[in-house]
């Protein structure tokens, strides 16, 4: 952030753009007297703060204790409960992937997940910020899990801006698609109505989650089968069992934003 030396005339610069557009340009929020106190620091004081244990897989260096997440405070505490519950599960797909990677010391193993997802995720397997292609599922899954690791690191060591977890009013978790793969928030929306529906189990919401994520590291939809942002974490929903012929695959990317 950068520090404001001259508080009066950024005030008045802030006050032109606040009267000119109604709203404020940089928080976003409207028009108030105090539109530049606002703007300088996002509050938390709205905002519950979680803290959630990080495990620690083998072949995985460098790892914090722990990581943090701002939940808002308009959630309830079963409701909190729920999407910390599934942060947890994330982070436990995430250990497992790294330690069946691991494979006795070899590193050259191949996770459940990436077996899950290889023969179904053929399309869009590159992240936005990628150079390289991507030949298969276990190589992007491989590519996913890794990005998450940097993902963990920055949150758990505060390099990324705070991890926000605000309400909305439609869909099920929202998260935009980030174009880079450095201090990148894990900053979500969740909609407290589905979070109270017997539908959304936990392991469905774990894969919604999950869904986020992938896009906060640079892979992009369409949300529907073969593409590997819908197909990685509909293994994640089936328990990682092959796909049954009984159960449609929209079942499961209904909860995908
Ligand atoms: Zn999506």
């Amino acid at each position: 952030m950068i520090a404001l030396t001259s508080t009066k005339s950024n005030g008045k610069k802030y006050k032109k753009t606040c009267l000119k557009k109604s709203k404020c340009t940089k928080c976003q929020q409207k028009c108030l007297k105090k539109c530049l106190k606002k703007c300088k620091k996002k509050s938390l004081k709205d905002y519950t703060k979680v803290t959630i244990e990080v495990p620690q897989p083998k072949g995985v260096k460098n790892l914090p204790a722990t990581m943090y997440f701002y939940i808002h405070k308009s959630f309830t505490d079963k409701q909190q409960g729920r999407i910390t519950t599934a942060i947890s599960a994330l982070l436990d797909q995430w250990y497992d992937h790294f330690n069946e990677k691991w494979d006795g010391g070899t590193n050259a193993g191949t996770s459940q997940l990436a077996l899950c997802t290889n023969p179904y995720a053929t399309k869009k397997l590159k992240p936005v910020w990628s150079k390289s292609s991507v030949s298969n599922g276990i190589a992007a899954t491989n590519l996913a899990m890794n990005q998450f690791t940097q993902l963990i690191r920055d949150n758990g060591f505060k390099k990324s801006p705070p991890a926000t977890i605000d309400p909305r009013s439609s869909t099920t978790v929202y998260a935009p698609t980030a174009p880079t793969k450095r201090r990148v928030p894990l900053s979500l929306q969740i909609n407290p109505k589905q979070l109270d529906n017997p539908a959304l189990t936990s392991l469905k919401l774990t894969g919604s989650v999950l869904h986020s994520w992938l896009h906060r590291a640079g892979w992009t939809d369409p949300k529907i089968t073969s593409y590997f942002i819908s197909e990685c974490p509909m293994c994640v929903m089936r328990g990682l069992k092959p796909k049954n012929s009984r159960v449609r695959d929209s079942d499961f990317y209904k909860f995908f934003d």
